[in-house]
């Protein structure tokens, strides 16, 4: 008896989490990356204790793999450099059982991929479709032959082809009338001890310190989808020139970069939520299942929950599986949806509320909404966070 095969479309946080997740139950796993070579730039992602809970499930330590630097404190700040509300990650590494870390998104993805067996992962690869009328889906590709799998996992991203091509009557994504800067920085002279977002008026940006001397920066504004300037660099400079330091030092180290390296993507998330996670043998998890708005920091974190349960529910892939093997898979993607479809939608709409929030322009709206974070006790502030940050549960299969 051969062992399970799973193909994961999309070699991304929660394609490579899932096939992970899957290799460690004794699946076959088949990475199909339509990019042609892991990621070398990029930038940084904060990953909650959530998702270390959901990584540590399958045995992944991310600072370990990745390198992580703990703030002493991180919270928001005005554009004039004021603290509107700042909690120390030592409370939440006592109330959460780690504080969040921030990794470099290519180290960590790299990491997953080292944990891979080689054969497992194959870049240059674009799924264009699955048949999964009958029986065992047959995943196509655009470069090679059709693969033939027990499981497909689609983890293609927000922009997701085998979203739209096996849930036709869905709206689609829904632009939240922003656009997103993002970048990596060296800066090891700085020693800025916080991570911070700065609020103004209809803009933001986020500093947040790395292991290795390195800065994630990104920023936000209001604009209307498809807005490019020529230079990101005198973008983000003109736009947050002027603000508290350390931005202006930051922005000056983002000058010395190629402006290639300065990442810019407009928002959107889910205008509905799917139906449901799963179609025949075919799991959606991540951006293609929901994508949401950054400002929780949470889209990666829910991938990342998403491939550990969705894992854990699924029989082992080992030839020897007694009473499972492909036949238990239909259910078990039942039962994924059951587990995952309402957290993550409940925290996709949560995260379009916040958004809403730190995109606010006018000038009175802006201030109330300064003014209330002020008033709000950190630790207090931090409570409302209870249930993303102690909500990850691995359920009874
Ligand atoms: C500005 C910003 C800041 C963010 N900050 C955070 C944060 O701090 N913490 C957090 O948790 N989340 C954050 N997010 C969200 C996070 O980036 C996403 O939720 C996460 O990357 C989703 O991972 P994924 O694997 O589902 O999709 P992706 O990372 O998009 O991966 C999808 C992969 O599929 C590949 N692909 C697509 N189509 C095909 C195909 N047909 N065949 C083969 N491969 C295909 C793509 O090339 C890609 O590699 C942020 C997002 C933004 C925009």
């Amino acid at each position: 008896m051969q062992r399970l095969h799973a193909v994961v479309a999309g070699a991304g946080i929660g394609g490579l989490t899932a096939a992970l997740a899957l290799h460690r139950r004794g699946w076959h796993v088949t990475v199909c990356e339509r990019a042609p070579e892991p990621p070398t730039t990029g930038a940084g992602i904060g990953l909650a204790p959530n998702a270390l809970r959901a990584l540590d499930a399958i045995g992944v330590d991310a600072a370990r793999a990745a390198g992580s630097a703990v703030p002493a404190t991180m919270g928001v700040r005005r554009a004039d450099g004021r603290w509107l509300t700042r909690a120390e990650t030592s409370y939440m590494a006592a109330r959460y059982g780690t504080p969040p870390i921030a990794v470099p998104r290519p180290a960590f993805t790299a990491a997953l991929a080292a944990a891979l067996p080689a054969e497992a992962l194959r870049y240059g690869t674009t799924v264009t479709g699955v048949d999964d009328a009958t029986g065992r889906p047959t995943v196509r590709t655009a470069e090679g032959p059709a693969l033939q799998a027990d499981l497909v996992v689609a983890a293609d991203g927000i922009h997701s082809p085998l979203r739209r091509a096996h849930f036709p009557a869905h709206p689609g994504l829904h632009y939240l009338g922003e656009t997103a800067w993002r970048t990596l920085v060296d800066a090891p002279d700085l020693r800025i001890p916080s991570m911070s977002e700065t609020w103004g008026r209809g803009t933001r940006f986020g500093v947040t310190p790395l292991a290795d001397g390195r800065y994630y920066l990104y920023a936000t504004a209001t604009a209307p989808a498809g807005t490019r300037s020529a230079d990101p660099r005198a973008e983000l400079r003109h736009r947050f020139g002027a603000w508290h330091d350390p931005i202006p030092a930051l922005l000056d180290r983002v000058d010395r970069f190629d402006p290639a390296d300065v990442l810019q993507n407009d928002l959107y998330d889910l205008a509905a939520p799917l139906p449901r996670l799963h179609h025949g043998r075919i799991a959606w998890l991540g951006d293609a299942a929901h994508a949401m708005a950054p400002n929780l920091g949470q889209g990666g974190c829910q991938a990342i929950e998403d491939a550990v349960v969705l894992a854990h529910l699924l029989p082992s892939g080992g030839a020897a599986d007694p009473g499972g093997g492909t036949a238990a898979v239909p259910a078990a993607l039942a039962a994924y949806t059951t587990a995952r479809r309402e957290r993550t939608d409940a925290v996709r709409r949560r995260a379009r509320r916040v958004g809403r929030l730190g995109a606010l322009r006018h000038p009175l709206a802006a201030a109330a909404r300064d003014l209330a974070v002020r008033a709000t006790p950190a630790r207090l502030a931090l409570r409302g966070m209870d249930d993303l940050f102690n909500g990850f549960r691995l359920p009874t299969p």
